[in-house]
């Protein structure tokens, strides 16, 4: 009987070995991307074709809303989110599988006390987020939704902690998917870029307060002025979109931070120049004055109320009140820029899905108006490009809510008793 226990002892030993050396060739594979990564990008280009049918032009969609986080955003927070490592701002990812939240997180004691109600609530909002990073690192960001998301999840599997602040006037159902993503939230009011507490300045603080008192390695994302994002669309999207459509005649789309816009059409100014850029703009933007008159409102202007500020507009994620470095990245190369309604929108999205079967997001809806505008002008048989950003999901409480619609003071499609086809149809 000992001999036979010391042979299974003998052997269990053996099996815990393997086991372990097993792992050890796990962690390297842990240097790949994971699934999430993997899926980002290589997005289809599909032709609408009623549309197509009904304006005699071919109209096609890049399909964003088809990258793993829903969202175009995946491309630009990847980019951003290896920047930053690469540049050592933040550790590298979690380099093994582990649950327990990083000793450097922990560890380092905060170096200054906080002195008032500011500094203290941002040290409660840091910690809280702290919670769960696993390398140490800490990334904070000043979103509308999409990038915080894909933030998120980008950095739950490379083990960072995020901190995400969100204006008050997003879709909820944004705020809850951060937060089941493990990012911590911080909602404020939605005020002018110009005022100290706008989410993005707010952001900005956060970051350096965690760097600078808190000894915390923290990178603010910085999405707006971060040209790791208008690069990341230069680089592969506009490859993409000229490699699946080469003959198209012209590319069109709203802007956020406008990388998209900027790095889609610097790559197709370049290799396709005969290809027509053209910015999609939602009510109370700057930026389709800047375009069509070379201006843009100042700060000074908008105080005195001459620009309604962008939370005027249903379209979420677009509109800018000033030129950021993503957009001046491709500033030259627009050629023209088109108003769209929020009503136009809210019709085209109606139409868009009983008509394609597409289920699309405000800034989508202004996007597809924006392409049929592009294409009247532009002889018959012509091809437009622009893009699906993300799915109505993201929409539920505010675009693709009857009431919310109609306390905007604005018709639901659905509601006449014939079906109309939108005016810009
Ligand atoms: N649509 C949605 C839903 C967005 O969230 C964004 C980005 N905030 C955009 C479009 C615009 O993309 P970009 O930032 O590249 O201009």
């Amino acid at each position: 009987v000992a001999s036979a226990s010391t042979w299974f002892l003998f052997y269990y030993r053996r099996q815990q070995q393997k086991q372990r050396q097993n792992l050890a060739s796990r962690q390297e594979l842990t240097t790949f991307s994971s699934a999430y990564e993997s899926l980002i990008g290589n997005t289809p280009l599909v032709k609408l074709p009623r549309l197509s049918h009904i304006l005699q032009r071919d109209v096609y969609v890049k399909m964003e809303s088809m990258n793993p986080g829903g969202t175009g955003k995946d491309r630009a927070a990847w980019a951003m989110l290896h920047a930053a490592e690469e540049e050592g701002i933040i550790p590298p990812p979690i380099q093994e599988h582990s649950h327990e939240t990083s000793h450097a997180a922990t560890t380092k004691a905060p170096t200054h006390i906080p002195q008032n109600e500011t500094e203290q609530s941002y040290e409660t909002a840091i910690w809280q987020a702290m919670r769960a990073s696993r390398t140490g690192g800490l990334v904070v960001e000043g979103t509308s939704g999409s990038t915080g998301i894909s933030l998120a999840t980008l950095c739950a599997c490379r083990g960072h902690a995020c901190l995400v602040v969100l204006p008050d006037d997003q879709a909820h159902e944004k705020q809850r998917i951060l937060q089941t993503l493990q990012a911590h939230v911080l909602i404020v009011p939605n005020v002018s870029i110009s005022n100290p507490k706008h989410y993005v300045n707010i952001a900005r603080r956060l970051a350096q307060y965690a760097r600078n008192r808190m000894n915390i390695p923290a990178v603010f994302v910085d999405q707006f002025e971060n040209q790791a994002n208008v690069k990341c669309h230069s680089h592969v999207t506009g490859r993409e979109v000229l490699a699946q459509c080469p003959t198209l005649d012209a590319f069109v789309m709203s802007a956020g931070t406008g990388g998209t816009l900027a790095g889609i059409g610097t790559f197709l100014r370049h290799h396709r120049p005969t290809c027509r850029i053209v910015l999609v703009d939602p009510p109370g933007s700057a930026l389709y004055n800047k375009i069509q008159y070379g201006v843009a409102y100042t700060m000074e202007q908008e105080e005195r109320g001459l620009l309604r500020h962008r939370y005027d507009t249903l379209a979420e994620g677009i509109g800018l009140d000033r030129v950021t470095r993503n957009l001046a990245y491709g500033l030259e190369c627009i050629d023209d820029a088109v108003r769209v309604s929020d009503q136009d929108a809210v019709d085209m999205a109606h139409w868009l899905l009983q008509n394609e079967g597409l289920w699309v997001g405000s800034s989508s809806a202004m996007n597809v108006v924006g392409a049929i505008d592009t294409a009247w002008k532009l002889s018959p048989g012509s091809r437009v490009v622009t893009v699906i950003c993300d799915s109505g999901s993201r929409h539920l409480t505010r675009f693709w809510n009857h009431d919310f619609i109609l306390e905007r003071g604005l018709r639901w499609p659905r509601d006449q008793e014939q079906d109309q086809l939108p005016a810009c149809l």
